[in-house]
C-alpha cells in the first residue's frame, strides 16, 4: 500500500455482492417502487425492532417527514443541538416553524439533559414550549433517551431521534431505531455514515398513524387507501390527494444496495469499535481529549473526534488541521455550530448564545474512521498526531 496514499476521514465500503445487489435491480422490471424498498423497510425495522420503516431519498427528506406528521407547523418550537449538520434544524424551518437550540454536554457533546431541563423550566413560564425536541445521537453516541423521554412526558413534547450516525448502537440494551423513547427515530445512509443507499434515510416508528402519514407526505399526500378518502373509489385506479406531500421515496436500485450492506452492518460497527479502541489507546499520552463514552451506551462510532487539550498544549485547532492535511490525513470538522451559520444569524442567534458547543468547536478535529481502514492506515494517522503534537 503507498504509505502517503490520502486516508479519508470516512469513506463508504462496497463489495461486489453490492454491485451484485444494484445490477439485479437495473435487469428487474421495476427500478423504483418496486418490490426492494419495502423489503429494505422490513430489514432496518427488524434490525432496530421497531415496527414500521419509511424509507425516504435522504435523511433529511425524513426528518422533514418526520417533523410534518408530528403537525409541527408555524408557531410551534422545534428544539435541536447546536452540534449538528444543518439539516436537523432546517427540518423544522420547512415546516415554517421556529428553531432553537440546547447546548451540549462538555464530555459526550449530546445534547445537554441539565440544558434541556432549565430551557423547559423557563418556557414553560414564557409559553414558548417546544412540540419537537429532536437530539442527535452525535458520533453514533447514543443521548440520554429515557431522561429526554422523561421530561417529553412531564413537558408534553414529542421526540424525533436523528440517528444519521447511530445505526447500530444501542443503550441500556434498546437499539437506537427501537423508538422505545421517542416517537420517531430517522437514520441517513449518505456514504460517510455507517451503511450507505448513497442518497437515502428511513425513518422508524411504532405507531402505525406516524408511519402511513410519513409514508403519504413523502409520496405527494396521495393515498390509495379508501378508507382516507373523501368519496367512495371511481376505480381500481383512483387515489387522492388529501394533503400537500413531496416526492421523497427511495429507490429500488438504492434499496437493494442499503439492503446489501444491512447484511455487513454488525461487522462495521464490531470493526468501528476496534478501530476507536486502538485510538483511545495510542492517542492517551497526546495532548488531547478523547471521547468520552457514557456508561450503559454502545456508540456506532460514526465519527472518532478529539478535541485539543489546551491545558497540556499551545497549538492552536487550525495548526494541527493544517498539519494533517499536509501529512495527506483528511482530517474534518464536525460541526461549526449551526447558531452561528449566517442564515441562523439572521433569525436573531448571536456568537456566545451555546457557549459550551462554540468552545467544543474551537478544539475538535475528527480523524479518519472507517470499517475497512488498514492497521497501516490507522498507524499513519496515529503517527502523524504524534509528530503535530508532541
Ligand atoms: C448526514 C446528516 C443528516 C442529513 O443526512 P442526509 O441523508 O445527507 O440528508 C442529518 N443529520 C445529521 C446529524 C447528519 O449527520
Amino acid at each position: 500500500m503507498n504509505k502517503d496514499a490520502y486516508i479519508p476521514y470516512g469513506r463508504q465500503d462496497i463489495q461486489p455482492q453490492d454491485i451484485e445487489a444494484v445490477v439485479e435491480v437495473l435487469r428487474s422490471d421495476w427500478i423504483t417502487q418496486g418490490p426492494v424498498v419495502p423489503r429494505f423497510e422490513q430489514a432496518v425495522s427488524d434490525y432496530c425492532n421497531a415496527t414500521y420503516g419509511v424509507a425516504a431519498n435522504s435523511a433529511t427528506s425524513a426528518l422533514h417527514i418526520a417533523c410534518l406528521s408530528l403537525n409541527l407547523g408555524p408557531n410551534d418550537w422545534l428544539w435541536t443541538s447546536p452540534i449538528t449538520f444543518v439539516a436537523s434544524a432546517n427540518a423544522g424551518r420547512y415546516c415554517g416553524a421556529h428553531v432553537d437550540f440546547v447546548d451540549i454536554d462538555p464530555e459526550t457533546y449530546n445534547m445537554s439533559v441539565a440544558a434541556l431541563k432549565e430551557k423547559l423550566h423557563n418556557a414553560e413560564k414564557s409559553g414558548t414550549l417546544p412540540k419537537v425536541v429532536m437530539p442527535v445521537h452525535f458520533a453514533g453516541q447514543p443521548c440520554d433517551m429515557p431522561a429526554i423521554a422523561e421530561l417529553a412526558q412531564h413537558y408534553g413534547f414529542r421526540i424525533i431521534e436523528d440517528a444519521s450516525h447511530a445505526i447500530g448502537a444501542k443503550y441500556n440494551g434498546y437499539k437506537v431505531g427501537a423508538c422505545s423513547h421517542s416517537d420517531i427515530t430517522v437514520f441517513s445512509f449518505h456514504p460517510v455514515k455507517i451503511i450507505t443507499t448513497g442518497e437515502g434515510g428511513m425513518a422508524t416508528t411504532n405507531d402505525p398513524d406516524l408511519a402511513r402519514r410519513m409514508r403519504r407526505l413523502g409520496s405527494h399526500g396521495i393515498t390509495r387507501e379508501p378508507k382516507e378518502m373523501d368519496t367512495e373509489p371511481d376505480g381500481s385506479w383512483y387515489y387522492q390527494q388529501i394533503e400537500l406531500g413531496f416526492n421523497y421515496r427511495m429507490t429500488d436500485i438504492q434499496a437493494a444496495l442499503g439492503l446489501s450492506q444491512m447484511e455487513r452492518l454488525d461487522a462495521y460497527i464490531q470493526s468501528r469499535h476496534e478501530l476507536a479502541d486502538r485510538y483511545n489507546k495510542s492517542l492517551s499520552l497526546l495532548p488531547v481529549i478523547t471521547p468520552r463514552q457514557k456508561q450503559g451506551t454502545k456508540s456506532a462510532w460514526h465519527l472518532y473526534v478529539v478535541k485539543l487539550d489546551k491545558k497540556s498544549t499551545t497549538l492552536e485547532r487550525k495548526e494541527v488541521f493544517y498539519s494533517l492535511r499536509k501529512a495527506n490525513i483528511g482530517v474534518n470538522i464536525h460541526y461549526i455550530p449551526v447558531h452561528t451559520q449566517p442564515d441562523f444569524k439572521r433569525m436573531g442567534f448571536k456568537t456566545g448564545d451555546f457557549p459550551i458547543a462554540e468552545s467544543y468547536y474551537k478544539e475538535a478535529i475528527s480523524i479518519p474512521l472507517f470499517p475497512h481502514m488498514t492497521s497501516s492506515q490507522q498507524e499513519a494517522v496515529i503517527t502523524a498526531l504524534k509528530e503535530v503534537l508532541v
